[in-house]
């Protein structure tokens, strides 16, 4: 393949500046967060930066033309590989993608290039007092592009849910340089055609690169108000949450943490006063909880669920500063250096996840598995936290996080071997392997133990958006990690 001559065609189509092959700038491109040794990284060929959607197709046409690997790249902060480079793709950097189109307050939707940033966009919506709910600890990197080719998780999931809660209609740039709009305008139900817009949920670059979209977003409540209740066990907590929406109330978010993962605010705090915060010894689970609404209307629902929540075993904590710090790390993200979790344990070690969804009836069984495989696999544990993604249900997606230094390739291999037990484990309980990460390079192949033949049915639909097998060739579909031996 000559190099510079295809990137010559594609700067003549779409502009000198939008275009760079030396290696200085492709390194930047060459992994994103999922933990893998150096050895591991890869570098594209061809960087491209559109700016707007005729850009993209005209450089996915030449790609298709010439039969080179597409990848799409966003903020690089994937934790399965979605976005890590094919050695000498080109790679299609959407951040340049950042405009916000419309803003249409009366039907509550803003349509968007999906570049821009998830706290961006919030930024640009909060001058209309509105705000689009989902919220990831990424959110000053990650991109709406991104949060729907990996259908992320969200703090606030609970009420507004994830990305299908939203999406009204996106375009797509198809593997032949074809861009088609996909949805219904701005109408949130609707039975005509086939729902194509959903379909592009979680295909992680697979079948086009997205270019826009419409959501529907929400006025900014007026009040909020965040509790954490410790409980005797993950059961009780659930039970508690359960009876909570059975009464009627309405809840902004719901995690449900561990032991271990408790000992993280327990530790921020300690790192804070000096001192021990007051969990007694039988605190086996912490729920951080937020309501969201009218003054009176929160007051109320906090009021009412601390009592249902107390006839289910829970106590509410009541160092502020213990119940502050969850709501820094997930929402506000002050971080104190030194004092929170994440960038203490960022400099010495990274955060791996198996994020399976186990039904509720099973996480207990799932917990133990969990500290069973991390030992067996010589892992640190870092803890299992519940997120309720479903709006007013419990529709759980667990994150059983450990660390991992990925500067050792021994380490990571230890870490894929337990995200595949974990994930075989899920599968066994009837669960899912994945419900935020996506399958990446490290799940594809293996997850045919979760689809069975319904794989062979996604191959047959990857042909009719990306005929020649251009975008991101391999992902989803083949491992570099986990094989099904
Ligand atoms: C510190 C930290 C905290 C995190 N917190 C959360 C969290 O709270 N919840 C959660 O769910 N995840 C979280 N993540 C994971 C990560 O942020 C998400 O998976 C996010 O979607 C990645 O966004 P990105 O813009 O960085 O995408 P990238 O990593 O660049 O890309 C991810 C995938 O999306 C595809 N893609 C990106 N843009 C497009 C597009 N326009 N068209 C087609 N395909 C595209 C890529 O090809 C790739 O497969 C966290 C990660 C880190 C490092």
């Amino acid at each position: 393949m000559d190099v510079e001559k295809i990137a010559e065609e594609i700067r003549a189509a779409i502009g000198k500046d939008k275009v760079v092959t030396d290696s200085f700038h492709s390194m930047t491109y060459s992994r994103d967060w999922s933990p893998r040794p150096s050895t591991e990284t890869h570098l594209p060929s061809i960087v491209v930066r559109p700016r707007t959607t005729d850009d993209v197709s005209k450089a996915v046409s030449i790609a298709n033309r010439h039969e080179i690997p597409v990848v799409t790249a966003a903020g690089l902060t994937g934790m399965g590989g979605g976005a890590v480079p094919i050695d000498g793709c080109i790679v299609i950097d959407s951040k340049g993608l950042d405009k916000v189109i419309e803003v249409d307050p009366e039907n509550l939707t803003v349509t968007t290039q999906v570049g821009i940033t998830v706290l961006k966009l919030n930024e640009e919506l909060s001058k209309y007092d509105l705000w689009w709910p989902h919220d990831p600890e990424s959110k000053p990197s990650s991109t709406v592009g991104a949060a729907i080719s990996c259908d992320n998780d969200s703090t606030f999931g609970i009420k507004y849910g994830k990305i299908g809660d939203y999406l009204l209609n996106l375009v797509l740039v198809t593997g032949t340089g074809d861009i088609v709009r996909f949805g219904h305008r701005k109408a949130l139900c609707s039975s005509t055609g086939y729902k194509l817009h959903w379909l592009m949920i979680n295909a992680e670059g697979t079948l086009g690169v997205i270019t826009e979209c419409t959501l529907k977003i929400f006025p900014i409540p007026k009040e909020r108000r965040i509790e954490a209740i410790i409980f005797p066990s993950v059961k009780n907590a659930i039970q508690g949450l359960i009876r909570v929406l059975q009464a009627g109330l309405c809840i902004e978010s719901a995690h449900v943490n561990c032991k271990k993962r408790l000992g993280f605010y327990t530790h921020a705090y300690r790192m804070k006063h000096g001192k021990d915060p007051e969990i007694p010894e039988w605190a086996a689970a912490l729920l951080f909880i937020s309501f969201g609404g009218d003054e009176e209307v929160v007051d109320f629902s906090q009021k009412y669920c601390l009592k249902l929540l107390n006839e289910h075993g829970g106590q509410r904590v009541k160092e502020v500063d213990l119940t502050g710090s969850w709501w820094k790390s997930k929402h506000t993200l002050e971080f104190e250096p030194f004092n929170q979790k994440w960038p203490d344990s960022q400099r010495q070690k990274k955060f791996g996840a198996a994020d399976l969804g186990i039904p509720i009836g099973r996480i207990e069984e799932a917990y133990e598995k969990y500290l069973y495989f991390t030992e067996k696999h010589q892992i640190d544990v870092l803890g299992m936290c519940v997120y309720m993604q479903r709006p007013n249900r419990i529709g759980p997606s667990i994150s059983f996080a450990v660390f991992v230094n990925d500067m050792d390739p021994d380490e990571v291999k230890h870490f894929y071997a337990y995200v595949k037990d974990m994930s075989k484990m899920a599968v066994d309980l009837e669960g899912t392997m994945s419900t935020y990460i996506g399958d990446g390079d490290r799940l594809g192949g293996f997850n045919q133990y979760e689809h069975g033949k319904a794989i062979d049915y996604m191959l047959q639909i990857k042909k009719v958006f990306d005929p020649n097998n251009i975008l991101n060739p391999g992902k989803k579909f083949e491992s570099k990690w986990i094989k099904d031996e």
